[in-house]
């Protein structure tokens, strides 16, 4: 090995074991030296953006807001919001606040059209994340898990991040990436089998299109598979979805949540509830139209300020709406939980009525007992399409109706509709999820 590569890797392993005690520590704080490391974060982090990057060096200065004076995180609230629309703006460097030789990770989001939302990280940023999804995630897995991670690999951060985090606990990790023709679902289901795989990482629609690919192929889900876990990415996952996941597979359903732009926000501890990152990230829950900060169990749109090198995020909107909650959990960890409902986008309008799909799913999948469901909307009624005969259609249509009109005062109706093509449209998604059941991509 040469002097320089030599060099490199030593550097890079002892800046790796101050980045593993920091997060240790961080792991060990009681409630309120939590707050004060966040407060300390969060200073810190105005300060470092202030001084390497231009972008919210001005946006700063234009807040004149006495930010490098703060002293309690509530008074942090006053400053300006980040956007996406800010983000594409400065695609692809311009929210880089290090040196670009520092970056060792490059990610976009999918499925985004004209600049994308796109992220970055020093190899510091990177380990110490891969460290933070490590320390949560082996509350669910250890190293005698076999795990198979069926997300995109290409671009989308969540794959890569979980695949090092499953690596630093010892799983046997496979990692399968989308199903293509690299790896079809037939050759999946397979590996799945043979491997006596543990552990499904994959959206929760496509954990249910995957369990109902493997029926059609005539295997017993419970008996020919070792599945008892399914930690759900990339949509929302409701208490019916992950009934439905527990039924097909026998399978207990974990949902994580983050994005490329943030990375990991929050993830299941062995109780189910997902704990938000906070020893990484700030979140605070505000009014969607008119941005004023709500507290903590009120359902609302998430805002993250990242702890980040490269490409730390203030104030950022995500466009997604979550409770927080503070009560204590029985794992007894000191960071807060929350509930995610969806994208604000991933809704439907009805009347003077905005209705999270997450929200509808939950009715539907309970009222119906079906998996796969469609819905369209036709002037003021909802069309809901459940895989189901006609026969058993008729059966549940009472109960569905009735359950949606008290629920959220709306009128529906409900048909049978094709579950080959349902099921086909899940399967090629890159991100399967809830919008998937929106026909003629009415909203
Ligand atoms: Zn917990």
């Amino acid at each position: 090995m040469n002097d320089v590569l030599n060099d490199a890797i030593t550097d890079i392993v002892s800046r790796r074991v101050k980045i593993l005690d920091e997060v240790n520590h961080t792991f060990a704080l009681s409630k309120e030296q939590l707050r004060e490391y966040q407060l300390h974060k969060v200073k810190e982090t105005l300060l470092h953006v202030y001084q390497n990057n231009e972008f919210y060096k001005g946006k700063l200065t234009e807040s004149n807001i006495s930010w490098n004076d703060i002293k309690a995180l509530s008074e942090f609230s006053a400053l300006p919001f980040t956007i996406k629309e800010e983000i594409k703006s400065q695609y692809p460097f311009g929210l880089l606040s290090a040196s670009h030789d520092e970056i060792v990770r490059y990610g976009e989001s999918t499925g985004t059209t004209g600049d994308p939302i796109n992220s970055y990280y020093t190899g510091d940023d990177w380990f110490a994340n891969n460290c933070i999804v490590a320390t949560l995630l082996s509350n669910l897995i250890t190293n005698q898990d076999t795990v198979a991670v069926i997300v995109p690999y290409g671009l989308a951060l969540v794959g890569q991040d979980i695949d090092r985090a499953l690596e630093l606990i010892g799983a046997k990790t496979i990692a399968i990436g989308m199903l293509s023709s690299a790896c079809p679902v037939e050759r999946s289901i397979k590996i799945l089998k043979d491997t006596e795989t543990t552990t499904l990482v994959c959206s929760p629609s496509r954990a249910l299109y995957i369990s109902e690919e493997a029926m059609k192929l005539g295997y017993d889900l419970k008996n020919d598979f070792k599945i008892k876990k399914i930690l759900c990415v990339g949509e929302g996952t409701s208490i019916e979805k992950a009934k439905a996941i527990k039924e097909a597979w026998g399978a207990d359903a974990y949902p994580l949540y983050g994005m490329t732009e943030t990375n990991t926000i929050a993830m299941s501890c062995q109780f189910g509830k997902m704990h938000i990152v906070e020893n990484k990230l700030d979140c605070e829950i505000i009014d969607a139209s008119t941005g004023e900060v709500l507290g903590d169990d009120v359902r609302g749109e998430l805002v993250v300020t990242s702890f980040g090198k490269a490409m730390p995020l203030i104030r950022y909107r995500t466009g997604d709406l979550c409770t927080i909650h503070s009560q204590s959990c029985a794992c007894g960890s000191t960071f807060r939980f929350l509930e995610h409902h969806g994208r604000i986008t991933d809704s439907i309008v009805m009347g003077d009525r905005r209705i999270q799909l997450l929200d509808l799913e939950a009715i539907i999948l309970s009222a119906s007992g079906t998996k796969f469901f469609t819905l369209k909307i036709k002037g003021d009624e909802l069309i809901v399409g459940l895989v189901l005969s006609k026969e058993e259609c008729q059966r549940v249509e009472r109960d569905v109706m009735e359950r949606l009109k008290i629920e959220f005062n709306i009128i529906s109706s409900v048909v049978p509709v094709d579950g080959e093509q349902l099921i086909h449209a899940i399967k090629n998604k890159v991100k399967p999820s809830i919008s998937s059941i929106l026909q003629d991509g009415e909203k």
